[in-house]
């Protein structure tokens, strides 16, 4: 077997193949491109060019591709065969400088939120250099941006690298004033992915998965996750595999893919990579799912990155950590003394303005038809954001409000009895689970992303609001006197602590009384995506992005409109199967099972006519009753979503989808799901989660 020293990177086109590879004048000013933000001229994207081709050609790679992130939040790709032919009959292969910086398509095909006529269909998209070039399956892939004729944004990369640079830019009038300028400020992200691993056997058989991704129907199993035997638990050999030959891809990738392990449900499992760049770390993250689905397939099995594929056992998530290092130092890092270090005092202060500030707005980042399931569902962070600091930084927060000082914190060593385990530093807070935005250590996690989200979103929030209340920072503390900058600022940290102190929450965000208390604080509770969604177009929302060149406002209304349409589309799509699945699998089970049990009712009276068959009637007559229930919820189904798809409007539509639609799809579930545990085992037509959940 390969060392993994020896194979990881080696499908990348990264700085130490560059470096290799490329005359050092041209290495030079790439790197300029890359840290500096240096436009590039092209005579050297000729020079990248020719080097990268003759580097993917020695890989095994016939085409190219510029890979985007469209608005749909996956990934794009067309091939293109670097295949020159010349007049002889031969053909030599070729890539420029200009393919490599531009590529033009047709794209009238993905969501534009009316940013694009069908007939204005040219879109373009541009190289983004700070993310490495890979070869995957013999494509020499080119992370790019996309945008319209008209220059608008198309995608998700390119307000997150806007983003980036407003919080460089932010970033570095802080750091100067605290004499350190002219720093490479980023954020940097690791993306914990969870998922789902079920056999494809089970899955051909269940149409809801297939088409949505998530079972429509589906009585608890009889065993569920109450054990706690699966978390951290030996994974399964055939997983296991899955999981290295996972690994090895990812690695040859040049993805960090660092810790795996199986999650609390049971065939639920989660790969952390080591934290990256934020636009080269979501990049690695959505190979990362790619991989992972097309991998299962060599195993027998399908991966599920649904935020809820089952009812009732934990959904996945996809926690973002996040954080921001200049040249390398992470500001998130509060060193032995937080109380007295200043500069990540403000820094902390900055990111807890920003959450507070932009709460909503972090809510429309995550908020999907899928991970309606899964907000506030007793197992993920509710729909409120709120922050948790722990009881150092808690601790010193208090003090810093109450203008007393910090007592400290006590920095226990933790002795456990016996002696031959080394004793270790106990953590100065323990872990808050319930938390949607929690300090851990030196980087926030914010839990709240859903498993199949595209986490550029999340980020371009959180970078923009944070480089926002980094810039209000520079200019009150901008002109004031050397001497008296430690006072001034901590003036100031005090007084916008003060007036964001209702964000920081370290109670359990899983209880009832959370959403009293958070209603009580002002806290927004935006409980589905219908009811976040809004918050995107609010002039608070848009000036945000405006100041920062992140989105111009018309590209705000477009994402609005693109992010209320696909929540449309999948509740359109769910209702469509609900129903097929009903009149066509569900339906005609149940009869047929009840037919079976009328007609043994008949052949024993006609042998025994006095026999007591109390039981068997009963239980046709809950058969028939239940049957009876189920066509009730399916017209009142049926008609709701008529009259949905007869709206115009499309927030009305969600509203309605929100509101109406979503309880009645309940009621009819659970009115088959009764039925399932009714119906003998031969004559139901799908494989049941007890199936599904537990496989060998
Ligand atoms: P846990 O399950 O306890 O949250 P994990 O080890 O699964 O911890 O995940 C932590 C994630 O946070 C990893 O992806 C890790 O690389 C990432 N991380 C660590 N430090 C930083 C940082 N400074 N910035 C961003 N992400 C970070
Ligand atoms: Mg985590």
């Amino acid at each position: 077997m390969a060392r993994v020293s020896d194979i990881y990177g080696s499908m990348v086109f990264n700085e130490h193949t560059m470096q290799e590879r490329l005359p050092s004048a041209t290495y030079k000013q790439l790197m300029k491109t890359i840290n500096d933000g240096e436009p590039m001229d092209l005579e050297v994207a000729n020079i990248v060019a020719h080097a990268m081709k003759e580097w993917a050609i020695e890989k095994g790679a016939t085409h190219f591709t510029h890979w985007f992130q469209p608005l749909t939040g996956i990934t794009s790709e067309k091939h293109d065969s670097f295949l020159d032919p010349c007049p002889d009959g031969r053909a030599i292969m070729s890539f420029s400088g200009k393919e490599l910086i531009k590529g033009e398509s047709d794209a009238s095909s993905f969501p534009s939120g009316g940013l694009r006529a069908t007939f204005e269909a040219r879109g373009y998209t541009a190289w983004d250099p700070t993310s490495y070039a890979f070869i995957k399956d013999e494509v020499l892939c080119i992370p790019t941006a996309f945008c319209s004729y008209t220059g608008e944004a198309l995608d998700k990369k390119t307000p997150l690298l806007r983003s980036m640079k407003a919080l460089e830019e932010q970033a570095n009038r802080v750091l100067a004033l605290f004499g350190e300028p002219h720093r490479h400020v980023v954020a940097t992200v690791g993306a914990e992915q969870e998922y789902f691993l079920i056999s494809e056997k089970d899955y051909e058989r269940r149409l809801d998965l297939v088409l949505t991704g998530r079972t429509l129907f589906g009585y608890a199993p009889c065993k569920g996750q109450e054990m706690e035997d699966h978390y951290f638990g030996a994974i399964r050999p055939t997983v296991n595999e899955f999981m290295k030959e996972l690994d090895d891809e990812l690695w040859k990738l040049g993805v960090s893919a660092r810790t795996k392990h199986n999650e609390v449900a049971p065939a639920q499992h989660e790969l952390a990579p080591i934290f990256a760049v934020a636009n080269r770390a979501i990049d690695e993250n959505l190979l990362t799912m790619e991989k992972m689905r097309l991998l299962a397939s060599h195993y027998g099995l399908v991966c599920l990155q649904h935020e809820k594929p089952f009812a009732g056992i934990n959904g996945s998530g996809k926690h973002n950590n996040w954080s921001v290092s200049a040249d390398g130092r992470n500001l998130l890092d509060p060193g032995a003394n937080p109380a007295e270090n200043l500069r990540f005092l403000v820094m902390l202060t900055c990111v807890i303005q920003a959450v507070d500030d932009y709460q909503e707005l972090l809510r429309v980042t995550v908020a999907s038809a899928g991970n309606d399931h899964r907000l506030g569902a007793h197992e993920a962070p509710p729909a409120i954001v709120s922050m948790f600091l722990g009881d150092e930084l808690g601790g010193i927060v208090d003090a810093l409000i109450a203008d007393c000082e910090y007592g400290g914190c006590a920095h226990e060593s933790m002795d456990l009895g016996v002696d031959v385990i080394p004793s270790f530093m106990k953590d100065t807070s323990d872990r808050n689970r319930t938390s949607p935005f929690a300090f851990t250590g030196n980087k926030f996690e914010f839990r709240m992303p859903g498993s199949a989200m595209n986490l550029s979103d999340a980020n371009t929030v959180i970078n923009t609001a944070v480089a926002k209340s980094l810039s209000e920072f520079a200019d009150a503390l901008e002109g004031v006197p050397a001497e008296d900058f430690e006072r001034e600022a901590r003036r100031y940290i005090k007084g916008v602590l003060c007036a964001h102190q209702r964000i920081i929450f370290n109670g359990d965000g899983y209880s009832e009384e959370w959403p009293v208390e958070a209603a009580r604080r002002g806290l927004a509770n935006h409980r589905t995506t219908a009811d976040a969604l809004p918050s995107l177009v609010q002039p608070k929302s848009i000036e945000l992005f405006e100041q920062f060149g992140v989105l111009s406002e018309t590209e705000v209304r477009s994402r609005y409109e693109v992010e209320l349409e696909k929540y449309n589309k999948v509740m359109n799509v769910e209702c469509r199967v609900m129903k097929r699945l009903v009149r066509r699998d569900y339906l005609p089970a149940i009869n047929k099972f009840a037919a079976e049990i009328a007609r043994h009712i008949a052949e024993v009276r006609a042998v025994l006519p006095d026999a007591d068959q109390s039981y068997q009637e009963a239980r046709l007559r809950r058969l028939l009753e239940g049957a009876h229930v189920i066509n009730e919820q399916l017209d009142k189904l049926t008609e709701l979503h008529r009259a949905a798809n007869e709206l115009e409007d499309q927030q009305e539509r969600a509203n309605m989808n929100a509101y109406e639609i979503v309880p009645v799809m309940d009621a009819l579930r659970q009115a088959v799901d009764q039925m399932e545990v009714t119906v003998g085992r031969e004559c139901w037509p799908v494989p049941t989660y007890n199936d599904i959940l537990f496989y060998c």
